[in-house]
Order: C-alpha cells, then sequence, then structure tokens
C-alpha cells in the first residue's frame, strides 16, 4: 500500500502519525478492524471490487484498513515507496526471494544469514530448480564471481546474526545490478533507525517485525518493503494466493510498537554502547564485537553505511560452551532466550540454539564459535545490567 500524507513531518511524528484514518467516531489510538471480510450494499459493488474497478476492502487475505495502516507507517519510516506486511519475518523472506524467481534462475546469498533465512536459499529453492551460491559476504570478489547468466536476485544480513559482522550494501549492489539482478537487505539488526539499505542501492528491504518493531515480545510480523512496482509485480500476488498474512490483531500491535520506536532504539543502543565499552576489555571474554565501537574490525565500513551502532552486542566468552553457559546461567535479570529486539534484554547461545544444526565448520564459515553469546540489550537500567553481566562473568 503506499501513501504518504504525513511526509512534510519529522520521523517521530510520522511514526505516531502516518496512515491513520479514523473512523466517524473520532477514536483517539488506531481502530482495530478484526474482521475477515467485508460486505458489499450490492452485488454490482463487490463486482467491481473483484475487478479491481473499485478501491475498497474485500477479504482480509488481500488487504486490511488495520494492515494498511501498519504497511503505509512501515513505509514511511523506511522511505519505501511500498510495503506488504506478512505474519512473521521469515514468511516476508520467502515471499521476497521466491516472488522473484523461477525454476532456472539463480541466486547469491551470504553465507552468514538467519538459520531459517538460510534454508530458504540453501534447501528450499533448489527443490524448485533455483540454485544458489553462499558467498563470504565481506568479500566483494566473491560476489562478482558467484554471479552467472541466471543470476537474478541477491540476498544479505548485515549487521550478520549472530557475529555482528558488516557487509557493504552498496558495494553489493552495484554488483548485483551490473549482473541485471536485484538486491534485498535482511536489516533486523541494523533497525530502520540506523540503517537505510534502499538509500544505499538495494531494491528489498525485510523486517522481522517480531523484533524491534514490537519490542515488547508480544507478537510475530514481518513485512517487505521496496519500490511499488517491485511489491505490485513480485511480492503481492505471491501473498495474496499463497496467504502468509499478518492479524489485524498483530497489525495493530505492530502499529502502536512503531510509535515509541525510536525511543526504544535510541535508549537500547545507547545502553549498547556504554556496556560494550565497558566490558570489551574484560578478562573473561575472548572477544567483545559491537558494530558502535571504533575497534569493530569495519569501523570505517559502518561509519559510511550505518548512523548508529545496534542494540546487540556479541561476546567470545573464555574457555569455550561450557563456559559460555556457565556464564549464562549465572544471569540473574538478564534472561537465557533466542529472542532479540524486546525490551527485555536476553542473551542466546547460538551454537546449541539458532544454529545448532550446522557444522563445526560451517559455524566456523560464519564466524560462531562455541564460546560465542549473543546479547540483545533490553530497555532495563544501563547499571543493573552492567552489575549483572559483570557477577555473571566472576562464575566464569
Ligand atoms: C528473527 C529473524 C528472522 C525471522 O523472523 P520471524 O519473525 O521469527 O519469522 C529473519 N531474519 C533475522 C535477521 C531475524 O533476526
Amino acid at each position: 500500500m503506499t501513501n504518504s500524507s504525513c511526509a512534510a513531518y519529522h520521523l517521530e511524528t510520522r511514526l505516531v502519525h502516518e496512515g491513520h484514518e479514523r473512523t466517524p467516531f473520532g477514536e483517539t489510538s488506531e481502530a482495530l478492524f478484526l474482521t475477515q471480510g467485508f460486505i458489499y450494499e450490492r452485488a454490482e459493488v463487490a463486482e467491481k471490487r473483484f475487478l479491481n474497478e473499485e478501491a475498497g476492502y474485500s477479504y482480509t487475505r488481500y488487504a486490511n484498513p488495520t494492515i494498511t495502516n501498519f504497511e503505509q507507517r512501515m513505509a514511511s519510516l523506511e522511505g519505501a515507496e511500498a510495503a506488504a506486511a506478512t505474519a512473521t519475518g521469515m514468511a516476508a523472506v520467502t515471499a521476497a526471494m521466491m516472488g522473484q524467481v523461477q525454476a532456472g534462475d539463480h541466486v547469491v546469498a551470504a553465507r552468514a544469514l538467519f538459520g531459517s533465512c538460510r534454508w530458504i536459499v540453501e534447501d528450499l529453492l533448489p527443490r524448485f530448480g533455483v540454485g544458489c551460491t553462499l558467498v563470504d559476504g565481506p568479500n566483494l570478489d566473491e560476489w562478482r564471481q558467484a554471479v552467472r547468466p541466471e543470476t537474478k536476485a541477491f540476498l544479505l544480513e548485515t549487521p550478520s546474526n549472530p557475529s555482528l559482522e558488516i557487509i557493504d550494501i552498496a558495494g553489493v549492489a552495484e554488483i548485483a545490478h551490473a549482473a541485471g539482478a536485484t538486491l534485498t537487505v535482511d536489516n533486523v539488526f541494523a533497525t530502520p533507525l540506523w540503517q537505510k539499505p534502499l538509500e544505499l542501492g538495494a531494491d528489498c528491504v525485510v523486517y522481522s517485525a517480531t523484533k524491534h518493531i514490537d519490542g515488547q515480545g508480544r507478537c510475530l510480523g514481518g513485512v517487505i518493503l521496496a519500490s511499488a512496482e517491485f511489491i505490485e509485480t513480485k511480492v503481492q500476488q505471491f501473498l495474496r494466493m499463497v496467504g502468509p498474512s499478518m492479524s489485524p490483531f498483530n497489525a495493530w500491535v505492530l502499529l502502536k510498537g512503531l510509535e515509541t520506536l525510536p525511543l526504544r532504539v535510541e535508549r537500547q543502543t545507547q545502553t549498547a554502547g556504554f556496556l560494550a565499552d565497558r566490558l570489551h576489555n574484560h578478562p573473561k571474554l575472548e572477544r567483545l564485537t559491537y558494530p558502535g565501537r571504533p575497534d569493530h574490525p569495519q569501523a570505517d565500513l559502518i561509519k559510511r553505511q550505518m548512523s548508529g551502532g545496534s542494540t546487540m552486542i556479541a561476546l567470545v566468552v573464555q574457555g569455550g560452551r561450557e563456559e559460555a553457559f556457565r556464564f549464562m546461567n549465572a544471569l540473574k535479570l538478564i534472561r537465557i532466550s533466542n529472542n532479540l529486539g524486546d525490551a527485555k534484554s536476553l542473551v542466546t547461545h547460538p551454537t546449541t540454539t539458532t544454529h545448532q544444526r550446522f557444522s563445526p565448520e560451517v559455524r566456523a564459515e560464519m564466524g560462531i564459535s562455541d564460546g560465542l553469546v549473543r546479547f540483545s540489550v533490553g530497555l532495563e537500567h544501563r547499571d543493573d545490567l552492567l552489575a549483572d553481566l559483570e557477577q555473571a562473568l566472576t562464575h566464569v
């Protein structure tokens, strides 16, 4: 859905007001249209709606006013012409990739992808005759060498999950376009606040709205953002026919989440920066990676393509898996989970959970060691978080 009635306002203002169409009751907060379908006053109207000759809603798998409101606010946030909401982040990635290819085509993707995203390109697409080459994302030569005449789409995630490695979006976009292919960026770890892939040359951006966009651990959602033409020709029909639609209830929760997104993400990023500075040379840590620190191996690239750090920190605990478990189990305030972007601070051990299905060799390629703990910084007071991390590290 495309619209930008609040275009003249600043981001924070747009995130509170964009796309809000009040009903005749004049409610303050956005109405929730928890309905499967819509009725037509006359049979002729139904006919016209199905012929696309008259604007209006017909069925929530196609469109719904609350979902449209969420899509308009997301498009405004991202600076995209159009947005399409989906049931989950994975539905967004799947639709964005499947919508672009057919048997005989080829995709190139960065190796260090969220586990399920990697399954889509490496296992699912080949079942339908779509080839896939995985490359070392930061190495632009590998992207160039992977291109074939039938290459149609590139996919990457930056910062990557969970190693927080950075890929040059503008560099990869240039290679994709020279090959006549598109670039899709999974922008979850950067958040829409700190990185604008479309401005850097990407063609499509996907989010798991489950993460920072909800930000309070309540519901699943996803969204695809691109030009109106991309959404219309590559994504919309797939979504309408296949049906991974967002629930209007979830759209409403996520819409309210967008109102506070800048407040939450700014605070979480500040806290993450504070904790990273305090802990980067801790004797119990083999390494600490944070995209907001000058000692990040790709600090120059981060400066060029991101306007803020991240709400995520990657910690490598000395002594591998056993000591990583000891550290996690000793945490009192910070909880063990596989989620991220939440108001509650959460830690994950990727080797034994999100990236368990990969062999140790593949994990090593993805920058995932047994001591790695992914830390999603929440909204608690920074001193409480620091104290919890410091006391837990004494157990290592
Ligand atoms: C969580 C996540 C997804 C999948 O999102 P769901 O909403 O869980 O389906 C995809 N990519 C990244 C980077 C994620 O963090």
